[in-house]
């Protein structure tokens, strides 16, 4: 299955890829992910990224292409995978068609819809594992143990992006250059909405069955 998480930041794309890969077997490609291990291990490709994500501002396009383009052609894509965070943009979204060509379209995009209001709250309280990349919240969803994670006991942290200001020009940057994405994808038929505004449960529980899968 060749997916795509689309949604704004802080909708739970994260969240519902770990569960999304374990039930298809799939792996995870987060563009956001690749970023912040570069960065921690200070890469030529971290380097020039770092300015963009800790302003909020988007990578430039041809910087993300090349990632996504190089990690799909790995041996693990050859039977899907799940893109989150990518694409963001119209100029990535037809690069990816170009990468995948006729041979490997895409099945959906799962669009998870989380109105603007609930956003700030779900990304300033947010901890991620240093480790695994798997995401908490203080208060929606908080680990068993504070500061570590319940999938690999990892230490917990707050993303330098995770601020109240950085969030209002990440959620700008979704509507201007994002949000055309649905409109794109919808003309292809292969958008499935999906409500993140209920527990992470629902929410994979209505994933599963918009990929027509419910037992
Ligand atoms: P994204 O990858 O789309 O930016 P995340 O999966 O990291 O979003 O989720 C953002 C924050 O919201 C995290 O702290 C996560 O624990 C929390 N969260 C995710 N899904 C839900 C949900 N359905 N209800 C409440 N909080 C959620
Ligand atoms: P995420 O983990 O998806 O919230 O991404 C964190 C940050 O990484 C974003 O705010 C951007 O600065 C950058 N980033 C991730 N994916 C992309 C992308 N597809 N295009 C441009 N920038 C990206």
């Amino acid at each position: 299955m060749r997916l795509i998480l689309l949604g704004p930041p802080g909708a739970g794309k994260g969240t519902q890829a770990k569960s999304i890969i374990n039930e298809y077997k799939i792996p995870h490609i987060s563009t956001g992910d690749i970023f912040r291990k570069n960065i921690k291990e200070g890469t030529p490709l971290g380097k020039k990224a770092k300015d963009f994500i800790d302003k909020g501002l988007l990578v430039p396009d041809e910087l993300v292409v090349d990632l996504v383009k190089s990690r799909l052609d790995e041996d693990d894509c050859e039977n899907g995978f799940l893109l989150d965070g990518f694409p963001r943009t119209l100029v990535q979204a037809t690069a990816l068609e170009e990468v995948l060509g006729d041979s490997m379209k895409l099945d959906y995009v799962i669009n998870i819809e989380v109105k603007k209001e609930l956003l700030v709250d779900r990304i300033t309280g947010r901890r991620m594992c240093k480790d695994c990349g798997a995401a908490f919240h203080v208060s929606f969803n908080p680990p068993k143990k504070e500061s570590v994670c319940d999938l690999c006991d990892g230490e917990l942290y707050q993303r330098k992006d995770d601020t109240v200001e950085t969030v209002a020009s990440r959620i700008d940057v979704y509507l201007n250059e994002t949000m055309p994405l649905v409109d794109f994808y919808t003309k292809k038929d292969i958008l499935l909405n999906v409500d993140g505004e209920q527990e992470i449960s629902k929410v994979f529980e209505d994933i599963k069955k918009a990929l027509g899968s419910e037992e």
